[in-house]
């Protein structure tokens, strides 16, 4: 029969492993007490070990699950914090200290928390039992301690003592049973004292007669009776004596000295052997009437859930392991599919697109801002000029914007924009799901992608920069490579037409049609030559006062809001460059230009183009080389030993419940099957299935 409580034990652990509703409990006893009632004493005589907090000022602040496990044959003893995991603990000191710094983790400010401390003591001395020991009944508050405290240490007790746990409700011999709050509480919830056994201690400190008395039950009757104990006599203390020891002693003293009162023939219950017994009756008992209705209970639990997991996940299982392997291969995937944006032709045009930038900046720099401009394009369109026959000048010049092209710090521009294109890449992985659930496996992806781009980046840069040299001297150029040159050109100049007209268009509308404009500029223009002469007057008399400047300034400007002054300069810049660009691009498309790269003097643009296809080709080359390679063979690597795969167990779980839908899913999966595993033990305790007949007093 006792291996019934054993197993009903383990399935109770079980139980409570899965939820804390009240319909999938079985019974416990719960220890309450007012302070110094001596429930400390009780509970170690019952254990045989000192192990509780000591100490005057409240030393219990949270409730304490014992579960005591009898291991018959074992020599050892242990204890063990599951929620901890220290492993076991042999020294009871050590459990003492430990459930000491539980409780004192509690702030003051609250001096009480519902949180359970989970305890299981193990040994061949200890019966198949529950308890759980509750902070004792306080009277008044000392100073340090809330108000609140006594209503809050009530209703904590309150709630553990509810159906279908055991009360054990301890009062001190010494003390009328009428101010027990031990046994009023119990009385509120338990009137017939059916599932409430008394426990007299300090039976030691009233004389026989009266103790008898007490125990008799006759004042306050319970169906299951007191039991009498004295845990710790009074007077000498035996040297290094167990708990255990001393209650046994303190027992054979008391009630050895008056057996008139307890002895053979007595129907009184007295003794902690005989109270440890009881327990375990009145324990076992409970246990079996719950048992029919838990497994009941189990069932509908369990096919609740197993209903759930087939709707929700189809019956699916899976496994926090399963789900990292997952996410990294489907990071590597991703990642792979991304890469295709990396290849060389798509390099190639995005540094093309860069370096056509820099062409411009070049153009505008040494060409447009040039007022010897437009005799370019004549020289282009008169047949008679050779080639050899134009000036120097433009020879320079050339010489010059491709130097300047090639100078402009390609190699670091080119491989920051790739490097810069791989981040951003690894950065909207990293913000998307699932990584939005595990954001420390996100700042780790960001991190060590991007340490790898900075071990390269240098490299990298050096290396593009040295292949480019040789452009910065010579550029050979073929007629296929001229005219594709040419065409690049041709087409960037539309492009860039096309922008300056859009610009000038919204600016006309802006300012409210082109008369307007064209009224604004011709001011503007005058307000410019008016500064100008007024510079130059300025320059030849220093010391002319600015103030008659400044005045006539703000006066003229008067005349037009300062937004539209600015349109209009901006309207100027751009009709400027319209023009310069229509010449040119009259240039580019004129027979000469077309000829072939023996007129590069004469037509910049398409030369300048040719540089750059030739930059972003070898540039794109050496990056791929230096960087792509080097960054798509380490990157999935790195996933490997650096994201995922030197978590452990613990930390895999983790990671895994950091998404709501897995942690869900193995929420679900996990409760129906601890309630399976459930099911299979009630199921096989049928056979130890006593008949469920409450234990009846023994007086
Ligand atoms: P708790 O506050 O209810 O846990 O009470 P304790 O177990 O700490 O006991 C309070 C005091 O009563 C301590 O000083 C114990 O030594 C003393 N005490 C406990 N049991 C007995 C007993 O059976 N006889 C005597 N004389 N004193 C006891």
């Amino acid at each position: 029969l006792m291996q019934l409580t054993k197993k009903l034990i383990e399935i109770r652990t079980m139980l409570l492993s899965i939820d804390q509703s009240d319909a999938l409990k079985l019974p416990s006893i719960v220890v309450i007490g007012s302070q110094s009632s001596g429930k400390s004493s009780v509970l170690e005589a019952v254990v045989g070990h000192e192990f509780l907090p000591k100490g005057s000022n409240m030393v219990t602040r949270r409730p304490i699950e014992l579960t005591l496990i009898h291991t018959p044959g074992s020599t050892t003893e242990y204890g063990e914090f599951p929620a901890l995991g220290l492993g076991k603990i042999t020294d009871f000191s050590n459990i003492q200290r430990t459930l000491t710094d539980l409780n004192l983790a509690v702030p003051s400010t609250e001096a009480v928390s519902n949180e359970p401390i989970d305890l299981r003591i193990y040994s061949p001395h200890v019966p198949d039992l529950t308890l759980i020991d509750l902070p004792g009944y306080i009277q008044i508050a000392s100073m340090d301690q809330p108000d609140s405290l006594k209503e809050k240490i009530a209703s904590l007790c309150e709630k553990y003592i509810r159906e279908p746990n055991i009360i054990l409700a301890v009062c001190a011999a010494d003390v009328d049973l009428a101010n027990s709050p031990a046994l009023r509480a119990s009385r509120k919830v338990d009137p017939l004292g059916l599932r409430t056994i008394g426990v007299v201690t300090k039976m030691d400190l009233v004389p026989a007669e009266q103790g008898a008395g007490i125990l008799s039950g006759n004042r306050y009757p319970l169906h299951l009776g007191y039991v009498g104990v004295v845990c710790k006599p009074a007077g000498k203390k035996g040297k290094r004596e167990s708990s255990m020891e001393a209650a046994e002693r303190g027992d054979h003293d008391y009630f050895g000295a008056n057996r008139d009162y307890f002895g053979k023939s007595s129907t009184l219950m007295v003794g902690t052997d005989t109270l440890r017994r009881r327990l375990m009756e009145v324990l076992e008992s409970s246990m079996a009437s719950s048992l029919h209705g838990i497994t009941n209970a189990v069932q509908l639990e369990l096919e609740e859930a197993t209903y759930q997991f087939k709707v929700q996940y189809n019956d699916r299982r899976i496994s926090a392991e399963s789900y990292v392997a997952e996410t990294v291969d489907a990071l590597k995937a991703r990642f792979k599919g991304f890469t295709t944006q990396f290849r060389k032709p798509q390099i190639r045009a995005k540094l093309k697109e860069m370096l056509d930038e820099k062409v411009m900046d070049v153009l505008e720099q040494l060409y447009w801002l040039d007022k010897r401009v437009p005799e370019l394009g004549e020289l282009a369109n008169d047949p008679k000029v050779k080639p050899e026959e134009v000036e120097p000048y433009w020879r320079h010049k050339l010489d010059a914007a491709s130097s300047l092209l090639t100078k402009s710090g390609v190699g670091r521009d080119s491989t920051l924009l790739v490097a810069d294109g791989l981040r951003s890449l690894i950065d909207s992985i990293a913000q998307g799901e699932p990584y939005t659930f595990h954001p420390r496996a996100a700042e780790r992806l960001i991190q060590f992608s991007h340490m790898i781009l900075r071990d390269r980046i240098g490299l990298t840069s050096d290396q593009v920069e040295n292949c480019i040299k040789p452009y910065k001297y010579e550029v050979e150029v073929d007629d296929r490579e001229w005219e594709g040159g040419r065409v690049q050109a041709v087409d960037l100049f539309q492009k860039e037409v096309e922008m300056c007209e859009t610009k000038l268009k919204e600016i006309r509308k802006r300012v409210g049609g082109s008369r307007r404009l064209t009224g604004l500029m011709g001011y503007v223009k005058t307000l410019e030559e008016q500064e100008k002469e007024k510079k130059a007057r300025r320059l030849l008399v220093p010391e002319t006062d600015s103030e008659e400047g400044s005045s006539t300034q703000s006066e003229v400007e008067y005349r037009y809001p300062p937004a539209q002054i600015m349109d209009a300069r901006h309207a100027m810049l751009y009709s400027d460059r319209l023009s310069v660009l229509k010449l040119r691009l009259a240039a580019l498309k004129s027979k000469r230009c077309k000829a072939g790269p023996a007129n590069d003097v004469l037509c910049p643009e398409a030369f300048l183009n040719v540089v750059a296809d030739k930059l972003a080709y070898t540039a794109a080359m050496f990056i791929n080389i230096e960087l792509l390679d080097q960054f798509f063979y380490q990157f999935p690597r790195e996933i490997d030993t650096r994201l995922l795969y030197d978590l452990d167990r613990q930390e895999i779980v983790e990671f895994a419940r950091e998404n709501p839908s897995v942690r869900r899913h193995l929420d679900l999966q996990e409760r129906k099957d601890k309630l399976e595993e459930v099911m299979k033990q009630l199921n096989s305790l049928s056979t130890l299935r006593p008949d469920p007949q409450p234990t009846p007093r023994r007086n």
